[in-house]
């Protein structure tokens, strides 16, 4: 369900995986998630991003409950982001994301959902279409065809392999 949904918002919208002015890719890849990519491109996918002010307000923000994090970027001077190419990362495609799903980064995974102490929320996305039919976590889900575990686990993943 989740690759349907996800091609129909890239043909109507500009989709998730694209920016506004406002908007800045936030996050950052564990070298876990690269190594995974590299295996299905030979692109250049990722660059070193300064870590900025802003960078580390909205860690704060994604990551409320985690001072870990938040202390493990504020004394690095860099991360290694997403590529973008005209506002969109560069694997967006018409039909959506051209990686195969094994091999996104843990955060496209899981958008939109996401945690917050210890409770699935998702971000407010107008153009999402799942979020279209309903905006409560359950029903989301169940569009998604994801088990509340499924999000626990690459949410973790995430975090631990970020400073691991
Ligand atoms: S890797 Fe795929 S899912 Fe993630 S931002 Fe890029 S196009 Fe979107």
């Amino acid at each position: 369900m989740e690759e349907y949904i996800c091609k129909k918002c890239s043909q109507l919208y500009p989709t998730c995986c694209a920016l506004n002015d406002e908007q800045n890719i936030i996050f950052p890849l564990s070298n876990l998630e690269i190594e995974q990519i590299k295996k299905e491109t030979k692109e250049e996918f990722f660059f070193l991003e300064k870590v900025t002010a802003e960078f580390l307000n909205n860690l704060k923000k994604i990551f409320p409950e985690d001072k870990k994090i938040f202390s493990f970027f504020k004394e690095k001077k860099s991360y290694f982001r997403l590529n973008i190419a005209n506002k969109k990362c560069i694997f967006l495609t018409s039909k959506g994301c051209s990686l195969k799903v094994k091999n996104r980064p843990f955060f496209c995974k899981i958008y939109p959902f996401w945690v917050i102490n210890r409770k699935i929320v998702f971000f407010k996305d107008n153009n999402c279409f799942a979020q279209k039919k309903s905006n409560q976590v359950k029903e989301l889900l169940k569009i998604f065809g994801y088990e509340p575990e499924y999000i626990f686990q690459l949410y973790e993943n995430y975090k631990n392999n970020l400073i691991g």
